[in-house]
């Protein structure tokens, strides 16, 4: 897919997210959240649904959870901007429940074509509901701060997945918050240790496998 081909991907599905029908949550969304970032970056961070701010303003990740995922990205030298941010489901639950396991699945064909057309070398899971649609049956006491291949089906088609808590729970507890500052200091490690597996001549060779600390091709 060139550069315009996924930029045109990312527009189409906003653009049919925005009016989408598929499952009960469009009933009480003001703005459906269909994701926002550098359509040309490696990395991709998928928490699970947008909430009562990010409802308002169709942004991910924009109340006190996505100011502690920023600070989380500050301390490796990224920015919100270099990476794509998103959730498993487009549009806000009623009273910030959990998505029901139907509307990941009526969601899920939006999520997978963002993978397809950004086919990142890393996602970084945020939250259970996140990291089980890439690594099922973990637990996320134990998964947190791990890499693991992920499935082509899930529309990434050579990417490995790092699971993180959601900012919202590191939010609640100072515990979990300090082990997400540990996980977040793993990225970048993650990050090259994907592109290994992805391109094993490339990593090889570091002039031509792009900086390490960079989020974006
Ligand atoms: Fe459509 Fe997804 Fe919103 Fe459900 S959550 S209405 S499937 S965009």
């Amino acid at each position: 897919m060139t550069p315009a081909e996924r930029r045109e991907t990312l527009a189409a599905v906003a653009a049919e997210a925005a009016v989408c029908t598929r499952c009960r949550l469009h009933e009480g969304r003001t703005r459906a959240v269909p994701g926002e970032g550098h359509p040309d970056t490696e990395v991709v961070f998928v928490g699970e649904a947008p909430g009562m701010n990010e409802d308002r303003q169709g942004r991910p990740f924009v109340g006190r959870a996505g100011d502690l995922l920023v600070r989380f990205l500050g301390t490796i030298g990224w920015r919100r901007d270099d990476v794509f941010i998103t959730n498993v489901v487009k549009c806000r639950p009623p009273d910030n429940r959990d998505p029901e396991p139907d509307e990941i699945a009526a969601c899920r064909p939006y999520l997978e074509r963002q993978l397809q057309a950004l086919d990142p070398a890393l996602i970084v899971t945020l939250g259970r509901h996140s990291m089980g649609r890439f690594i099922p049956n973990a637990r996320i006491g134990q998964a947190h701060g791990t890499l693991h291949p992920v499935d082509p089906a899930t529309g990434a088609a050579a990417a490995m997945v790092y699971a993180m808590y959601h900012p919202a729970a590191a939010l609640r507890s100072t515990d979990v918050e300090r082990q997400s500052y540990d996980d977040a200091a793993g990225i970048p490690a993650a990050l090259i240790e994907a592109r290994r597996r992805r391109s094993p001549g490339l990593a090889a060779n570091p002039a031509r496998s792009g900086a390490p600390e960079s989020a974006t091709r």
